[in-house]
Order: structure tokens, then C-alpha cells, then sequence
């Protein structure tokens, strides 16, 4: 069987607003003035920084030490915590988790001894602290962090902070295979560095398009050819002093192209990636480029090369932890080993063995499994790999668990910004109290049907993946064809049920009629008692249909307070008994906000099938002339198509009259 692994990603994220220049500057500044970042001034230290690590982290790193001794010196505190954010930022390009989690650590006890740290201070930090710990703690974890803090640094309206939380965002939903939701999350992160003005971000949302155009499937928006978003991604570095991002990108070309069964390709990309990490003493950028040569050398056929490659990516991860590539080398080896049929596989096993870490992702720890599994069935211990398989398929079952649950993250994320924006959208525009109110309730009506939708998803849990996406598009269907406010079918809904029932008519002789409903007066409703007496009148009216309506009738809201009734296997004067009783039900159905009986009326007017009927349009249309003429002839009453024409009436009519000639 031929496995496909994935090899994991190169760090991905680049400091929102680092350039060359606002580098230079940025460093000008920070050593004639000294601090010069409170309130809502852009971390120019800290891009400083971080810009210099995307050309040399070590070289970065120098600097950062040095200009952190000169902020103890000067006793800046404030210069003191971005520089150990950018420190701790290049600490994370090198990999060096445990480093990067010490600088933050002492970071975080730097602004706790601050008077009056910014709300801003705490953002970048907590951002840096959900990087820093992205090879140890589950993603899942960590994106509902993500999700968590967007709110508020919406409500910064920070372009820099915004980017570089979408930066990270990205990373993390690659790292769980979310791959749909990491290419729209790509396209944004484009945008946000083209709009900023950030070459280096442009190439690093292009690098993971490419990453991600090899998994997603051709023919949907991210299944494109991998090399265009590579070309693009280096193209935007032409100007910018850049070797550590670029061989970044080049690793990136060779993944991306490995993944899509373009091995030999891939290898003069990862030779590119690998020379610039030696250039810049990256160990584990090293590591990464010689795991993937591995990798397409395997899949090339020449498994013999692979292992001194594997045994020197080994030799650069030594001491490092998390051993989220470690693993990675061991199943390599295995794989490598079973085909060679090499001697010491079980020494090969053993090692292996103690990077089948818990704190490993599911996905590598299946993969490591099914080596496993194959080195064992080529030494004919077939028990022994068959156990492997089953601890396979277990773990790769809660990766999928794993990437269900961010997909059902991600939909409650994109609701609750749903929901703000409509809150916040009907504060902009309407003035009236009882306005907001009511659709502050329409807007927790529409909460609730999303928690339903997110419920079923989460109940459907143990279901394939296939199964929870036809329920969740079923969901979402049933909620677009929802009137919100009364609950019944809107009208898109209901005049698909009268196209469909007229077509059946026509098609098999039955009968058909529809009618057109129109409450009374309905703006003085409103004008004296509110809209949101209006609404509750409206809602009282739906209420009232449903109690009298047969079950293959359908009511639904046409707009405003008009709704289309459509009753099939009905005639013309059938309408009439249904009239009184939709009638007698709304004058008895309470209206919120309102004492005792409202004495609100509304007028119908109906339309029947018959052989002149063309279309279902037309239907509707001569009922709406029909209700015209109930207005006319003084509401609260039914009037039928194709009666005779009306005699002016001598008398008024009683209320509650139908009206015929
Ligand atoms: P008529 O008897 O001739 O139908 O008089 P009318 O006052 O009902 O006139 P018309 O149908 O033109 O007015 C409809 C009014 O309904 C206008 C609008 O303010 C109100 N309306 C429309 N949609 C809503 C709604 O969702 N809620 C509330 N409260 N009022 C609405
Ligand atoms: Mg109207
Ligand atoms: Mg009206």
C-alpha cells in the first residue's frame, strides 16, 4: 500500500508590517529614541527584528541581544518587551521551542510588573504564546484560542495585529488538515499583505496556496498547479533582503510538488532550500529540506539514498523538542528499511518507538504505525503488524475527530461574527427602541438555529465526513427557506411549493388554488402601537394560519405583511370555509403587547387552476387582482378571481362579507 505522508510545514509566519525599509527606519529610531511604542504606534522594534530574522536568524538574534542589553541599560521596559517578542519570534523561525517559550515566559513577567500594560501588549504576546506552543499542544486547542481573540483584536482595529493572527491562524489549520478553510484564510492573508503594503507576507499566504493547491482537489478554487503561487511567492521577495523566507518558499515548492506526485521535481527545489539553510546555520530548516528529499527519493524508488539524508536530519533535531519531525525520520527509516530489507530493522523499531509521542499529532502518530506495521511484516511477525494496522486506524479516526471538531470551531466562529455584524449593523442604521429589540430577537432566533445546526453536527459526530457535510448543507438549506420572523416559509420557499403543486395540477388534471393575503390598515398598526406590536401582529398571524391550514396547505411570507397560501386539490369556493376560519382564528389569536382582542383584519384574494392558466405566475397574479378588489370593496373579506365583475355595493358590506358580484 502506498502511504502519503504529509511533511510538516516550515514556519510559515512573518511579521506583520516588516519591510526592509520600515526595518532600517524602525532600527534608526529604536537607537536614537529609545522606546517610542506606547499606545497605538505600529511595534516598530519588533518588526525590526522580525524582518532581519526573515533574511538571518542568527545574525537576528545578535541583534536582538544587543539592543536588549541597551534597553536594561536605559532601564525601557517597553523596548525591553518588544525586543524579547522579536527575539522570541526568531527563536520560533530556528525552532527552538524551548527557547522561544522562555523568552515569552519572561516577556509575560515583564509586563505584569508594568503599571498600565495595553491591551495591545497582551495581544501580541498572547499570539506569540499560541505560536510558540503550536508543536506541542493539540491545534484544535489552540485555533479555539485563536478564535477567542479576533473579537478583541477587532475591536483594536489593528491592521498589523489583525495579519498576524490570520498568519497564524493559517498555520494551525494546515497543521490539522483543515485545507479548505486554511486556502480562504490564504487568500485573506494576500489581501491583508497587499493592502499593508508586506512583500514578505504576500510570499508567505503564496507559499502555503502552493502548499495547499497539491491537497485541495482540481476544479475547486485551491486546485491550481503548485509552481504558479511558487512563482508568485518569489517574486515578491525580489526587492527584499530575504534568504531565510526563501528557503522557506523553495521547501514549500518541493512539498508542494511531492505532494502532487512530481517527485523528481520537487528535488532541485529542496537542494535550493537545503544550501540556504546551510548558508544561514538552520538546523532545522536543514532537517526539514532532507526529511522531503527522503521522502521523494522513497517515492522515487531509490530508497537506499534516503537513509543518509534521514540520518542526517536526525543528527539536527538531536536534543530539540516536541519531536514533531523526529517522528517523521523514524517512519521514514522504517520504510526505507522494510523495502531494503536492511539488517537492523528491530533496532529501527525500538528507536522508533520512543517517538510515538502522546503530544504528537494523530495524524504523524498513525502514519509512524503503519511503518511500523510494515517493518514488522517484512520480518514475518504478522501478528505484530496487524496490531500496528488496528492502533493505525484508531488514531487516524480521532485526526478526523480532530479536524471535525475545527470545521464546527470555525462555523461557530463565523456565526458569532454573523451576528455581531448584524448587531452592530442594526445599531448603525435604526433608531427606534422597540426596533432594536425586535431584532435583537431575530438575530438570537437565527443564534438558535445556527446552535441547532452545530448541535446535529456534533451529535452526528462518529459519521463520516461525507455524511456531517450533506447534514450541514441540509441545515443551512432548511435556514435559507425560513421567514425569520414568523418562523413559516419564506418566500422563496412557498413559491417554489406553488410552482411545484401548479405543475402537478396541470400534469395530472387535479385542482389548485392559491390566494394572496393582505393585512388591513397594516401601517396604522404600526403607527400606534409600534413596530414591534406590528411584528407580534404579524407573528400572531402565522400562528393563527397553522392552526386552521391542512397539512398539505402552505402559508408562507410573501414580504411585509403579504403571504401566498397555496392549497392544492382545492376549488375556488373552497376558499370560503377557510376564509371564516383564518379569519375567526387571527381575531382570537392574542397579539403581543396587546390587551384583549386586537380587532385587526386582513383581506384575501383567491385564484383557481383552470385550462387558461399559464403559468404559475399568472396564478398569483389574478389572485393579487382579486385582493385588490377585496381592498377596494372595503377589506377585511374574500374575493375570487373570475367572478362575475363586482355591482358597486348598494349597502355597505358587513364585516367579515365575502365579496362576490
Ligand atoms: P392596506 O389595508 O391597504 O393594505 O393598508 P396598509 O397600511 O396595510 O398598507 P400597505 O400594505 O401598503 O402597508 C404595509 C406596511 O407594513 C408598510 C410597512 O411599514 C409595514 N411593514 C412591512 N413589513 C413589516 C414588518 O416586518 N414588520 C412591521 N412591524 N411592519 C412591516
Ligand atoms: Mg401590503
Ligand atoms: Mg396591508
Amino acid at each position: 500500500m502506498k502511504t502519503a505522508p504529509k511533511p510538516r510545514g516550515r514556519w510559515l509566519r512573518v511579521r506583520a508590517g516588516a519591510s526592509a525599509l520600515a526595518c532600517a527606519a524602525a532600527v534608526a529610531a529604536a537607537g536614537a529614541a529609545g522606546a517610542g511604542v506606547t499606545g497605538r504606534a505600529p511595534p516598530a522594534l519588533l518588526q525590526a527584528i522580525d524582518a532581519a530574522g526573515q533574511d538571518h536568524p542568527r545574525h537576528a538574534l545578535a541583534q536582538a541581544a544587543d539592543r536588549l542589553a541597551a534597553a536594561r541599560a536605559r532601564r525601557d521596559a517597553e523596548a525591553e518587551f518588544w525586543m524579547l517578542l522579536g527575539r522570541a519570534r526568531v527563536e520560533s523561525l530556528l525552532e527552538d521551542a524551548v527557547a522561544a517559550r522562555s523568552t515569552l515566559d519572561e516577556a509575560a513577567a515583564l509586563l505584569a510588573r508594568q503599571p498600565s500594560p495595553t491591551p495591545r501588549q497582551r495581544l501580541w504576546l498572547e499570539i506569540d504564546r499560541v505560536a510558540a506552543e503550536s508543536t506541542t499542544r493539540p491545534g484544535r486547542e489552540l485555533l479555539q484560542q485563536v478564535a477567542a481573540m479576533r473579537p478583541r483584536i477587532a475591536a483594536l482595529g489593528d491592521p498589523a495585529l489583525a495579519c498576524d493572527l490570520a498568519a497564524t491562524e493559517l498555520w494551525l489549520l494546515q497543521d490539522v488538515d483543515s485545507h479548505d478553510e486554511a486556502w480562504l484564510l490564504a487568500e485573506e492573508l494576500e489581501r491583508c499583505g497587499r493592502d499593508t503594503g508586506q512583500p514578505l507576507l504576500m510570499s508567505s499566504a503564496r507559499a502555503a496556496m502552493a502548499r495547499l493547491a497539491a491537497l485541495l482537489p482540481a476544479g475547486t478554487p485551491g486546485g491550481t498547479d503548485p509552481l504558479e503561487h511558487i512563482g508568485r511567492a518569489l517574486l515578491a521577495l525580489d526587492d527584499v533582503p530575504s534568504r531565510f523566507r526563501r528557503s522557506l518558499v523553495e521547501y514549500d515548492a518541493g512539498v508542494a510538488l511531492r505532494r502532487s506526485g512530481r517527485p523528481a521535481e520537487a528535488i532541485p527545489f529542496l537542494h535550493r532550500a537545503l544550501a540556504l539553510s546551510r548558508e544561514l546555520d538552520d538546523d532545522a530548516g536543514i532537517a526539514a529540506a532532507q526529511i522531503v528529499t527522503a521522502e521523494a527519493l522513497l517515492d522515487l524508488g531509490t530508497s537506499a539514498e534516503a537513509l543518509p539524508l534521514l540520518a542526517e536530519a536526525e543528527r539536527m533535531l538531536e536534543g530539540r523538542d516536541g519531536g514533531f519531525r523526529m517522528i517523521r525520520v523514524h517512519e521514514l527509516r522504517l520504510l526505507a528499511m522494510s523495502r531494503l530489507r536492511a539488517p537492523g530493522i528491530d533496532g529501527a523499531i525500538a528507536a522508533a518507538r520512543r517517538w510515538d509521542l502522546e503530544s504528537l499529532q494523530p495524524a504523524a502518530r498513525a502514519r509512524l504505525a503503519r511503518a511500523l506495521a510494515g517493518a514488522h511484516a517484512a520480518q514475518e511477525r504478522f501478528a505484530s503488524a496487524y496490531a500496528e494496522l488496528t492502533r493505525a486506524d484508531e488514531l487516524e479516526r480521532s485526526a478526523r475527530e480532530g479536524a471535525r471538531d475545527v470545521q464546527v470551531l470555525r462555523l461557530q466562529a463565523r456565526y458569532d461574527a454573523a451576528r455581531r455584524e448584524a448587531e452592530n449593523a442594526e445599531l448603525r442604521y435604526r433608531g427606534q427602541a422597540s426596533q432594536l429589540l425586535v431584532e435583537r430577537q431575530q438575530a438570537e432566533q437565527r443564534a438558535l438555529w445556527t446552535v441547532l445546526a452545530l448541535l446535529l453536527v456534533m451529535l452526528g459526530g462518529a459519521a463520516v465526513a461525507a455524511w456531517q457535510q450533506t447534514a450541514r448543507r441540509r441545515e443551512l438549506a432548511e435556514l435559507a427557506l425560513r421567514d425569520d420572523l414568523t418562523g413559516l416559509p419564506n418566500r422563496r420557499a412557498v413559491t417554489a411549493y406553488a410552482q411545484a403543486q401548479f405543475e402537478q395540477a396541470r400534469r395530472l388534471g387535479l385542482p389548485l388554488v392559491v390566494a394572496v393575503i393582505d393585512l388591513d390598515h397594516f401601517k396604522l398598526v404600526n403607527d400606534r402601537h409600534g413596530h414591534a406590536v406590528g411584528d407580534a401582529t404579524l407573528r400572531a398571524f402565522g400562528q393563527a394560519a397553522r392552526t386552521v391550514l391542512r397539512e398539505q396547505d402552505r402559508l408562507g411570507r410573501w414580504g411585509g405583511e403579504e403571504w401566498l397560501l397555496v392549497m392544492p386539490g382545492m376549488r375556488g369556493d373552497d376558499l370560503r370555509p377557510v376564509f371564516r376560519r383564518l379569519r375567526e382564528g387571527f381575531a382570537t389569536t392574542a397579539v403581543d403587547g396587546l390587551e384583549g382582542r386586537h380587532g385587526f383584519t386582513f383581506s384575501m384574494g383567491g385564484a383557481e387552476v383552470d385550462a387558461g392558466t399559464a403559468t404559475v405566475d399568472a396564478l398569483i397574479a389574478a389572485a393579487d387582482r382579486a385582493l385588490f378588489r377585496a381592498k377596494a370593496l372595503g377589506r377585511d373579506r374574500l374575493a375570487l378571481a373570475g367572478e362575475a365583475p363586482d355591482a358597486p355595493p348598494a349597502a355597505p358590506t358587513p364585516r367579515g362579507a365575502v365579496a362576490t358580484a
